[in-house]
């Protein structure tokens, strides 16, 4: 049975789950949000208990001041929404690790499972910086590089993950592995020349730190250096060249009319998007040019995807 939106006088427990952090809110029908907190993310099974321990002390602090009804957990890595597992997280480290079950007997609600990206893009497209559009790719650039796609007004899930005929699955959006340069850097996925490989943060600053011959903090420190080091500029340009072939790839094949970017790297804001903007107008000639834009919700947006997720009972009414 599909549940039913709640009430706005409810309050919902929205959790997003990160390769760092573990970030919790409990939020009411007008958005407002009335605690939260944040904890370490252990890696692989210890992650359910510190879930646990957060979404429980958060529960406790609203106590009778606000009934909370249900709760929304969003997962990185391949998520079995059905059967509410985090199938698999390179990043995290944990394989077929149950949540939905154990965290309702914790938290005495009904909990609701779905993959991090998959949902802060359905945030961004009812909430954010794709709303009112019915054709939008969410793009999320940080450490790695994944999408979430709305086609014809519909979330695209596809199939994979949990798989099956069941509608588990979903591992619809990953363009990080859309392979933009045939000759380029091993991918973690054991491709080659993934747009991730070559594109992504942590790949920005692996490639300055090999043509420059010393280490960066990150993509970040390649960004402000642009002005005044050489290697910099031509590392980011290769960087946002790569960008473009990928995003060409998605524009040929759906025809957005916007694509929001979202992730560590979008932070960069117009510094980013506009020479991206250019390198897809020399790229983008059969479609029309899509509006290229920042997230709205930024790094909230996985937990903003949770809370509507538990609001609404699932993603289904669009
Ligand atoms: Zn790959």
């Amino acid at each position: 049975m599909t549940p039913q939106p709640l009430p706005d006088d409810a309050g919902v427990l929205a959790v997003d789950v990160g390769g760092t952090t573990v970030k919790a809110e409990v939020v009411d029908g007008c958005g407002r949000v009335l605690t939260s907190g944040a904890t370490p993310t252990p890696s692989g099974p210890a992650a359910l208990e510190s879930v646990s321990r957060l979404g429980r002390g958060l529960l406790e602090q609203v106590g009778a001041q606000r009934p909370v009804a249900r709760a929304g957990l969003v997962l990185p890595g391949i998520v079995d929404r059905v059967r509410r597992i985090g199938v698999r997280s390179a990043n995290v480290g944990w394989s077929d690790l149950s949540f939905g079950p154990e965290l309702e007997a914790s938290w005495r609600i009904p909990v609701l499972v779905d993959h991090d990206v998959t949902l802060a893009g359905w945030a961004e497209w009812r909430t954010g910086a794709g709303r009112g559009a019915d054709d939008v790719v969410f793009v999320v650039l940080g450490t790695g590089i994944s999408a979430a796609l709305v086609v014809d007004g519909r979330l695209v899930r596809g199939g994979g993950g949990g798989g099956g005929p069941s509608g588990s699955g979903g591992q619809a959006g990953e363009l990080g592995h859309v392979v933009v340069r045939a000759d380029g850097p091993r991918c973690g996925c054991g491709g080659r020349g993934c747009l991730e490989a070559v594109a992504s943060g942590s790949a920005i600053a692996r490639e300055y730190a090999r043509l420059a011959g010393r280490e960066v903090d990150g993509a970040h420190d390649v960004l402000l250096a642009l002005d005044d080091d050489p290697i910099a500029r031509r590392v980011w340009d290769d960087a946002v060249a790569a960008l473009a072939d990928g995003v060409s790839a998605v524009v040929a094949l759906l025809a957005p009319s916007r694509i929001v970017f979202g992730g560590g790297l979008a932070e960069a804001g117009e510094a980013l998007i506009g020479p991206l903007r250019k390198a897809l107008g020399e790229r983008v000639f059969v479609t029309p040019a899509p509006d290229l834009l920042p997230a709205h919700h930024g790094a909230r947006a996985g937990l903003v995807g949770a809370a509507l997720l538990a609001r609404l009972g699932g993603t289904d009414g669009g």
